[in-house]
């Protein structure tokens, strides 16, 4: 904001000199007539009348700088706060905005800026100074070239690697506007959405392949002894395929839904779930065990929750070739601690930190005879974390393995 035009700054001490010299004068010039007689009594009028539209003068000239100073000082503040405001606003937005000068310094950076490219201080430094990324600065000399509108999606590796969406464009061709808005989070999640979409149709394709060529077999070969075997091996295979496709819906009905909480006794969850796979465990020679209280009431959903025992200790006794599985509970402060122990054949190392991903496994063909479908665990995972807890592993090659399951009470 400017003010056009010389603004007259009159101080009072002028003013009040002028008064006193004007006054002082009047009372000279009253004197004249007696002195000097009528004609230098007129002319002294006629220099009061002057002095007085002078003071005249000189005052409104006084009160209209006044006012224009209080105009500057209202005008000041005005632009002030909405300096302010345009500051709060940018600060409050998730995209890094920068504003550049025709030298491409940076005259202007939001709080989301100054996070996302680790840079305290940025005024004045060039833009790929602070954002370390050649093709940024390629944008910018696009924008420079063309003064049209640029946009492009750039891979950032400082501080840290992501990925954003970068525009720039310009009003006046000096002076530049970029904007990086990121998405990280969003293309993580799609890759994991193509990768999720791929397994998908791996899984499926395995056993409608061979659902196809044991019927096409069938049909070429209607012989009475191996209809018998291929028509048994497509029932297994056919439930496999509905096994998956079950697996799948209690996954994204877990992810698409909040958890319904209510009261939920997780002792007697796991204790039931023990003795409904106790057959299975008894018919491989293995011992099974509860250990904890009778009854533990938490705040959870007792379908999700029997889902997670199912799928643990129906894994624990896959995975063990003899030995036992034993479910521990513990109440631990406001959490409780729930142990799925087996004496397995354990997970090595290196497997550890993938076994929670979907269609992760081991062994694929152990994991197969057993009926497993490889989302076991993703499922286990989804639903505890949904419920504000942690599952973690600990586990050697045939040394077993314990899930670890952490609940908060409510
Ligand atoms: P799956 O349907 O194959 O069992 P999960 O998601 O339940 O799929 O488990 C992923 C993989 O983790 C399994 O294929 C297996 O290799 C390994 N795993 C899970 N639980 C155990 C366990 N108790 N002992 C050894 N390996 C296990």
């Amino acid at each position: 904001v400017s003010i056009r035009g010389p603004v007259p700054i009159l101080s009072a001490s002028l003013v009040a000199a002028v008064v006193s010299a004007a006054t002082a004068l009047s009372a000279f010039l009253g004197e004249l007539p007696s002195r000097f007689g009528w004609p230098y009594l007129i002319l002294g009028g006629a220099f009061v009348y002057l002095g007085r539209q002078a003071y005249d003068e000189l005052r409104t000239q006084s009160e209209v700088a006044a006012q224009r100073q209080s105009q500057v000082t209202l005008l000041h503040v005005e632009l002030e706060q909405h300096r302010s405001s345009v500051d709060d606003l940018a600060d409050g937005l998730d995209t890094a905005v920068f504003i550049c000068d025709s030298g491409d310094k940076i005259e202007f950076a939001n709080r989301r800026a100054r996070e996302l490219f680790g840079f305290d201080e940025p005024i004045g430094r060039s833009i790929v100074t602070v954002t370390l990324s050649y093709e940024l600065g390629q944008l910018v000399s696009r924008l420079r070239e063309s003064k049209q509108p640029q946009s492009a999606e750039i891979l950032f590796t400082y501080p840290s690697e992501r990925v954003g969406q970068a525009k720039s464009w310009t009003a006046d061709g000096e002076r530049i506007f970029l904007s990086v808005y990121e998405i990280t989070d969003l293309r993580r999640l799609e890759r994991i959405r193509q990768d999720f979409v791929a397994n998908v149709s791996h899984e499926l394709r395995t056993p409608m392949t061979i659902i196809r060529a044991m019927a096409e077999t069938l049909l070429d070969d209607p012989d009475d002894e191996r209809r018998e075997k291929y028509l048994t091996k497509i029932v297994a295979e056919v439930d496999r395929l509905s096994t998956i496709s079950q697996d799948l819906l209690v996954l994204s009905t877990a992810e698409s839904n909040p958890v319904r909480k209510q009261a939920c006794d997780v002792a007697e969850v796991f204790r039931s779930v023990l003795g409904q796979l106790d057959g299975k465990a008894s018919d491989k020679g293995l011992e099974t065990a509860y250990e904890g209280p009778e009854h533990l009431t938490i705040e959870a959903n007792s379908a999700q929750m029997t889902q997670v025992a199912l799928n643990l200790v129906d894994n624990a006794i896959n995975y063990t070739i003899d030995g036992s599985v034993i479910v521990q509970i513990e109440p631990r402060d406001e959490k409780v601690l729930i142990k799925v122990r087996d004496t397995g054949m354990g997970i090595a190392g290196e497997h550890l930190p993938r076994i929670f991903e979907r269609f992760y496994r081991v062994d694929k063909a152990r994991s197969r005879s057993t009926g497993g479908t490889g989302l076991g665990l993703s499922i286990v995972r989804h639903i505890v974390e949904a419920h504000g807890g942690t599952v973690v592993v600990e586990s050697a090659l045939n040394q077993g393995s314990t899930f670890t399951v952490t609940l908060p009470v409510s």
